[in-house]
């Protein structure tokens, strides 16, 4: 039986190495450097662009403190050997702390480019990242755009989207949430009326004096699921979790970060008595984050800008799973190139909050799309895109 057993595993790793064999031999055809690096001449080495690209947004925004129409965002290209991954970095002003700003963004990815010459093989995406990420402290979005653009030109030698190298079913992508700006009760109603048919959940920003009322008028237009974020507004226990269940019983599914990250226990307390599930975000930026979460919320947000990139925004899905927690994905106001980078692990979150791409005017890209409200997966290889 074992003598059986054996031969039928290494007659399976036979055909298995025949196939590999065979799409090497096909795609070195096409890349004819990828598979003859270090035995031919000159290897070929990664390089690395950018260039500064204010987002034009559709809608002035608004927050309690100030207003916008512009994010600044910086594009990044990173060519191998006549292939291009695509990245990008997106600096709301109001995290220049942990993002970077784009003169701080720029100056890092000038250090960057120089470092990316040392490597000739895009495939060690470990060594690469980790090397980058030692470089700063902070420019987390410099290190996104990186990493962004790594996985996209990976993905594209490989010929390959990043949510099949990572074994995940298209079909399970989550529907996004889309969010309905504070306004008066007028504007609020006809924004949602406009929504109601090309969106399955809608997302609130609470937190204020005004969060029943807004609750309020969404319902007199439509009974969607809707998720809301208090941003760190709520400051009294007590009131936070009143308002939790007043608004688990006005259909609303998920709270994301009730009260400031400084208030863990408050934050811990909420959790423990909540009837919705609560999710941390400005609680929580990095992978080194995670598991300090546990037991204090019930599942994490994970946004590329903050995480810096791909590979840590993985290692965060497969760890907060493995400690039993959920997982939403988020954006900021960015390009489908971030949004789509994004978008190739949301077949494994819980909630997902991709509308970024959704609110500009310049987009450079096609990729990641909402249909009917759901995240819909391009089959192109890397993060998905088309240049516009
Ligand atoms: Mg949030």
């Amino acid at each position: 039986m074992t003598t059986r057993r054996g031969f039928l595993k290494t007659a399976a790793i036979a055909a298995l190495s025949t196939s590999v064999i065979g799409k090497a031999l096909a795609l070195s055809n096409e890349h004819p450097n990828l598979f003859n690096v270090g035995h031919l001449g000159e290897k070929p080495k990664m390089k690395l662009t950018f260039f500064p690209y204010e987002l034009q947004l559709r809608h002035v925004f608004t927050v309690a403190t100030y207003s916008r129409s512009t994010t600044p965002d910086v594009q990044v290209e990173l060519t191998y050997d006549g292939i291009t991954g695509y990245g990008e970095a997106s600096m709301p002003p109001y995290l220049a702390n942990e993002l970077g700003t784009i003169d701080s963004v720029c100056a890092f990815l000038a250090r960057a480019a120089i470092e990316l010459e040392k490597f000739n093989d895009p495939f060690m995406l470990e060594d690469i990242l980790a090397h980058i990420d030692s470089m700063d402290e902070g420019n987390a979005a410099g290190k996104a755009a990186i990493d962004i653009a790594l996985h996209d030109l990976v993905g594209k030698l490989m010929n390959q989207p990043w949510y099949r190298i990572w074994g995940l079913d298209p079909a399970k992508t989550p529907d996004t949430t889309f969010t309905i700006g504070i306004d008066t009760p007028d504007v609020v109603r006809e924004k949602t009326k406009e929504c109601v048919d090309l969106y399955n959940i809608l997302k609130v920003k609470v937190g204020r004096d005004n969060d029943k009322e807004m609750i309020e008028t969404i319902r007199s237009v439509t009974d969607l699921p809707i998720a809301v974020d208090a941003n760190q507004g709520w400051k009294d226990r007590q009131y936070a979790i009143d308002m939790i269940h007043w608004l688990h019983e006005h259909g609303i599914v998920m709270v994301e970060q009730p009260m400031p990250k400084e208030q863990i226990d408050d934050i811990a307390w909420v959790t423990e008595n909540s009837p919705l599930p609560i999710f941390a975000d400005e609680s929580i930026q990095r992978l080194r984050d995670v598991s300090s979460m546990k037991g204090v919320v019930h599942g994490i947000n994970i946004k590329l800008m903050k995480c810096t990139g791909m590979r840590e925004a993985w290692k965060m899905v497969t760890t907060a799973r493995s400690l039993g927690m959920k997982v939403m994905v988020g954006c900021m106001t960015e390009t489908s190139c971030a949004c789509s980078a994004a978008a190739q692990f949301s077949p494994a979150v819980d909630f997902a909050d991709l509308d970024g791409n959704l609110l500009i005017a310049n987009d450079r890209f096609e990729g990641m799309t909402v249909v009917k409200g759901k995240i819909t997966l391009s089959d192109r290889p890397g993060i998905g895109l088309r240049k516009l």
